[in-house]
C-alpha cells in the first residue's frame, strides 16, 4: 500500500457564495497531478451554510473529502493547526477558501519540493487586495525581517507547501497564539519560496478587519521574537540618561543664569510624549504576558463538533522520530523462516 502524496488543507469562514467554485476548481485541478490526495476542510465555525455545503461535497467526494467543523470561531491558524493534525499526506499544501490562490499552482509548490525543498512559500505575483493591506503588509514584512530571525518575502500569503516531518513538529507544539507560515518555518531545514497567482477574492469579503490584522501581527511579533521588549528597555534606557543630562542642565542654568519660567507647554509635549511611550511599553507587556496566561490554562485550542471522513488507513508513520519497536519485529520474522 503506498502512503497518500498530497493533503490539502483549507480554512472555511463563512465561504458559502465562493466554495462550490472552489470545488470546480480544486478538484480536477488536483486530479491533473496524478498524485494520490486529500482535501481536509476545515470549518471555523461558519454562521452562514458553509458547513451544510461541505457536508454535500464529503457526500460527493467521500473518497477524497474530510471535513472538520469546529464548534465555534477559533481563527483560521487553529483552523489549519486542527487540519494538521487530521491528514495524512507525505506533502501538506495550505489553501484559502477563497480563490485568491489559484489551485492550478499547486504544481508549482510541489515541483519546487520535488528538488529538494520540504519548505516551499509563495510570493503573490501581484496581489490584488485593497492598497491599505499592500502598505500595511510591507511595513509588517519589514518588521518582522528585523525582529525575527525568520526569512520570507509574503509572510501574509498563506498558500504553502511542507514536508510532513514539519507537520510533525508543527503537531507537537500546542501553542495558543501561533503564525503558521512563521513556526513551519523554524522546522525547516531547506526552504524555498516560488512566485504565484493572486486573484480577487471570487466572492465575500476579506475575513479580517484591520482590528483582526492587528491582533495576527501581534501573535507573529511576540510568539517568534522578544526584540520589542528588548527595543522598549533600551529606549528606557536611553531616555533616563537624556533626563539625568537635562537635570544636570538645568542645575547649572539656574546657578549661572537664574531660574527659567517659560517652556510650560513644551514641558506639557514632551511629558504626553513620556506618558504615550509608558503606555506603549505597558500594553506590549501585556502581550506577552496575556498570551503566556492563555497558554497556562491549557484550555482546549478548539473544539470540534465533527469530523467527517472515511475510516482509511491510519496516518503515515512519523518521519522525525521512527519507532524503535519496528525493527525487532522485522527480525523475528526473518528468523522464523
Ligand atoms: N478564515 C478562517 N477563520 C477566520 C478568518 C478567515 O478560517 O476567522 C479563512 C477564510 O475562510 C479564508 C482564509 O481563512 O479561507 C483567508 O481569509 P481571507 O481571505 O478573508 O483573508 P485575506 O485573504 O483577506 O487575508
Ligand atoms: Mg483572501
Amino acid at each position: 500500500m503506498t502512503a497518500l502524496q498530497l493533503s490539502v488543507v483549507i480554512p472555511v469562514y463563512n465561504e458559502e457564495q465562493g466554495l462550490q467554485a472552489l470545488f470546480d476548481r480544486l478538484y480536477p485541478a488536483l486530479d491533473k497531478l496524478a498524485i494520490s490526495y486529500e482535501v481536509i476542510f476545515v470549518n471555523d465555525g461558519s454562521r452562514d451554510r458553509s458547513a451544510a455545503i461541505l457536508r454535500e461535497q464529503y457526500q460527493a467526494r467521500p473518497d477524497v473529502t474530510r471535513v472538520i467543523l469546529f464548534s465555534g470561531n477559533f481563527g483560521q491558524h487553529m483552523a489549519i493547526m486542527a487540519g494538521f493534525e487530521h491528514c495524512r499526506g507525505q506533502r501538506i499544501v495550505t489553501l484559502d477558501a477563497d480563490l485568491q490562490n489559484p489551485p492550478e499552482d499547486t504544481g508549482l509548490l510541489l515541483a519546487k519540493m520535488d528538488e529538494g525543498y520540504d519548505y516551499v512559500g509563495s510570493i503573490r505575483r501581484q496581489r490584488n487586495d485593497s492598497w491599505w493591506r499592500h502598505v500595511a503588509s510591507r511595513a509588517m514584512n519589514g518588521l518582522r525581517e528585523r525582529i525575527t530571525r525568520i526569512k520570507m518575502t509574503d509572510q501574509g500569503c498563506m498558500f504553502r507547501a511542507y514536508d510532513r516531518h514539519i507537520i510533525d513538529a508543527i503537531n507537537d507544539c500546542k501553542e495558543v497564539s501561533t503564525f503558521i507560515p512563521a513556526l513551519a518555518y523554524t522546522f525547516a531545514r531547506n526552504p524555498a519560496e516560488v512566485v504565484v497567482g493572486h486573484e480577487e477574492r471570487a466572492a465575500g469579503e476579506s475575513k479580517y478587519s484591520m482590528y483582526s490584522l492587528i491582533r495576527l501581527n501581534f501573535d507573529l511579533m511576540t510568539s517568534f521574537s522578544l526584540v520589542p521588549l528588548q527595543w522598549f528597555s533600551m529606549t528606557g534606557m536611553l531616555i533616563a540618561l537624556g533626563s539625568a543630562g537635562f537635570f544636570i542642565l538645568l542645575v547649572l542654568r539656574r546657578l549661572i543664569i537664574g531660574p527659567e519660567a517659560e517652556g510650560l507647554f513644551t514641558l506639557f509635549a514632551l511629558m504626553f510624549f513620556l506618558i504615550g511611550m509608558a503606555l506603549f511599553g505597558i500594553g506590549l507587556l501585556g502581550e506577552y504576558i496575556g498570551r503566556i496566561y492563555q497558554q497556562v490554562r491549557h484550555r482546549p485550542r478548539y473544539l470540534l463538533e465533527a469530523v467527517l471522513e472515511q475510516q482509511v488507513a491510519e496516518k503515515p508513520k512519523r518521519t522525525r522520530k521512527p519507532k524503535v519497536a519496528e525493527a525487532p519485529t522485522d527480525l523475528f520474522a526473518d528468523g522464523e523462516e
